[in-house]
């Protein structure tokens, strides 16, 4: 473990689940804070200052999926690792529009957590170590911090998952990418069979990047995949 403590907040109304995690992962080394309805876990995530969020999707007042949806909305970029009960409708592709990270089913192994929290901070960390800079492609300028894209003096946001798209292609310019890659990468679901959704994503981010005769930033390889060629 490093110097600094990796800080994670539990949104959660379930008493007993919020304290055995926060107990493991205080053992662990980590911070952490609890909020136990839709509310307050907004406010006290919309600081920014955690690693990852673990959000319960059923709470009181706002509930999870809002949650997440609007602290996209408010450009908070923290890693979130959604909650779900059995049996609960997750509409994993919902989840993943509305800008989750990863979710798991209750009852979960405390190691199981453990692991996909370590893999969101290490996600979250390349995140960070760019904050602040900007990128020059072809005929527009990228700022992953600001999520947008300044070309032919106008400003165009980039949501959540475009610009972690453009990111991941940026730290690995002129190789290929294939779909299930980017999907595990930006998406972090094992979601096989929604690489559609990739191209569905891939198509607006060509759009804002002003990238109309398909190629000339991010290049379609048949049947293998996605090459950022800026
Ligand atoms: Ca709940």
């Amino acid at each position: 473990m490093d110097d600094v403590k990796r800080r994670v907040l539990i949104i959660e109304d379930e008493e007993g689940i919020v304290v055995t995690v926060s107990d493991r992962l205080e053992a662990e080394g980590y911070g952490v804070e609890a909020a136990s309805d839709g509310d307050s876990g907004f406010r006290k995530a919309s600081t920014g200052e955690f690693d990852v969020v673990i959000l319960d999707l059923m709470l009181p007042g706002r509930d999870g999926l809002s949650v997440c949806r609007d602290l996209r909305g408010i450009g908070i970029t923290t890693p979130v690792l959604m909650l779900t009960a059995r049996g609960q409708v997750f509409d994993k592709v919902l989840g993943l529009k509305i800008g989750a990270d990863d979710y798991m089913v209750k009852p979960f192994e405390m190691a199981e957590l453990l692991a996909r929290i370590e893999v969101l901070i290490r996600r979250g960390r390349t995140v960070s170590a760019r904050d602040g800079s900007s990128y020059e492609i072809p005929g527009a300028i990228v700022d992953l911090k600001a999520a947008s894209v300044r070309r032919d003096g106008r400003t165009i946001d980039l949501t959540h998952q475009e610009s972690r798209l453009l990111e991941y292609f940026l730290q690995n310019r002129g190789e290929i990418i294939d779909r299930n890659e980017l999907l595990d990468m930006v998406w972090g679901y094992d979601a096989a069979p929604a690489t559609r959704t990739v191209d569905v994503h891939i198509a607006a981010l060509r759009k804002k990047l002003g990238d109309t005769r398909s190629g000339k930033i991010i290049q379609t390889v048949r049947s293998r995949g996605y090459r950022f060629t800026a």
